[in-house]
């Protein structure tokens, strides 16, 4: 078994466009700058003063009492569900969820937990569907004890949870006496496509965390943010699992750098996912879905021409998409311009006039 990345086809081009994924941003020079200029200590002694001002600002920044720095955002999965849950408890999240699909099923193997998979439109699902997945409090049942969501739904297309929704289904998960999970990847496209305050969307979960290596553009790091009880539970599964680290202020200041300078322009990512999406729509046959984020979901299939190969139509142009369950997946990030956008619109235009 090996994950090895898709190699280029023959004779590509480096990459010049890379629509792949925000997790390929690349530090810019200033965030550079940043981490060389960290104070650092040890981390697993709680003397890195950069990680700690990096903890103290998100548990500030979610409303939380304390927070976690993890070295990716897998870890802060791992951790919450291992801390939240007891061995045989059933999750119950989205069919999509990254916790089912992408964990390569760590959640079964550590936490010793199973996932009741819901269904419903772009990686959300109603307080109705969460409350017909009730089970009946008896010895046969697996207990439940998690509600986890994802803000924004990755497979979902980058979908915003509207408000309503997620106050909907806590409420559900209050009078079951479950905990609440946010995996929030990418909450902060969230946060700016909708002007909602972070610690108000998150108000209602127990944890929540931010990966600082999606749009944020930081090279390693998430942190994780809950009740201080919560959090120290969550220090003894980090150490358990290798996840403290020494010098970790350099990465840290990574990640202090991404808050300051690049969550406002997140509404440029924004702005360029709804000109690639108004574009696709005007070429016949591309179907689109309306991003609500950063990410555009879309199907050639009507032009005749599969999007395998336009994928490779592009790579061999130099422009590098991904392919998600038979659909294109466009990802906007720090490294895409709006120029980007419109040179990949042009070549997209030319291949299906060839088709
Ligand atoms: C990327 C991602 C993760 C995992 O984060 P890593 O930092 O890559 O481990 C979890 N959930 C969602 C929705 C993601 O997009």
């Amino acid at each position: 078994m090996v994950h090895a990345p898709a190699r280029p086809p023959v004779g590509a081009p480096p990459v010049r466009i890379n629509l792949y994924s925000d997790t390929q941003t690349r530090p810019t020079a200033a965030m550079r700058d940043a981490m060389m200029a960290a104070e650092v200590g040890d981390e697993q002694f709680g003397d890195d003063p950069t990680v700690t001002a990096l903890c103290d600002r998100m548990a500030g920044l979610m409303g939380k009492e304390a927070a976690i720095f993890l070295p990716s955002g897998t870890m802060c999965n791992v951790i919450a569900i291992v801390t939240h849950c007891r061995p045989g408890d059933e999750v119950l999240a989205h069919e999509t969820a990254h916790i089912l699909s992408s964990e390569g099923g760590v959640h079964a193997a550590l936490a010793g937990t199973q996932i009741h998979p819901l269904q419903g439109a772009r990686g959300m699902f109603s307080a109705e569907t969460l409350r017909a997945a009730i089970r009946p409090r008896t010895r046969h049942a697996p207990p439940q004890s998690l509600l986890e969501v994802e803000q924004t739904a990755n497979i979902g297309g980058g979908a915003v949870w509207p408000q309503a929704e997620l106050d909907a289904v806590v409420a559900v998960a209050r009078e079951e006496g479950w905990a609440t999970h946010m995996d929030g990847a990418r909450l902060m496209n969230a946060v700016v496509a909708t002007g909602i305050p972070a610690k108000e969307m998150v108000a209602g979960f127990d944890s929540v965390w931010l990966d600082f290596t999606k749009g944020l553009g930081a090279p390693l790091g998430a942190v994780l943010a809950g009740s201080s009880e919560f959090i120290d539970t969550a220090w003894r599964w980090k150490q358990r699992l290798g996840g403290a680290m020494r010098q970790a202020g350099i990465c840290a200041a990574g990640c202090l750098y991404a808050l300051d300078h690049h969550i406002d322009r997140l509404a440029e990512d924004h702005a360029n996912a709804k000109a690639l999406a108004r574009g696709l729509r005007q070429i016949p046959g591309i179907a689109v879905e309306e991003p609500d984020t950063n990410l555009v979901f879309f199907d050639p299939a009507g032009t005749g021409l599969a999007s395998a190969e336009l994928v490779k139509a592009l790579r061999l142009q130099g422009v590098q998409i991904s392919m998600l369950g038979g659909r294109i997946r466009a990802c906007l990030h720090l490294d895409v311009t709006a120029a980007m956008v419109e040179e990949t619109l042009g070549l997209i235009r030319a291949e299906v006039a060839k088709a």
